[in-house]
């Protein structure tokens, strides 16, 4: 199952909508997850990263 097309982004994100809700649920390429209700806005924090980016594992 390979549904990439060659050259693809390293960078991976992810956006589902959550069944139900008007509320889109972001992953982005670092782990860091948002939530928002406009896909602009969802958009443009995905390609603002790192900025407001907080990745749960982050200990350093
Ligand atoms: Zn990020």
């Amino acid at each position: 199952m390979t549904g990439r097309p060659p050259g693809a982004p390293r960078e991976i994100y992810r956006i589902d909508w959550l069944p139900g809700t008007d509320i889109l649920h972001g992953i982005c390429h670092c782990g860091a997850e948002h939530t928002a209700q406009d896909p602009v806005l969802m958009w443009e924090w995905m390609l603002g990263h790192p900025a407001g980016h907080r990745p749960p594992r982050t200990t350093a």
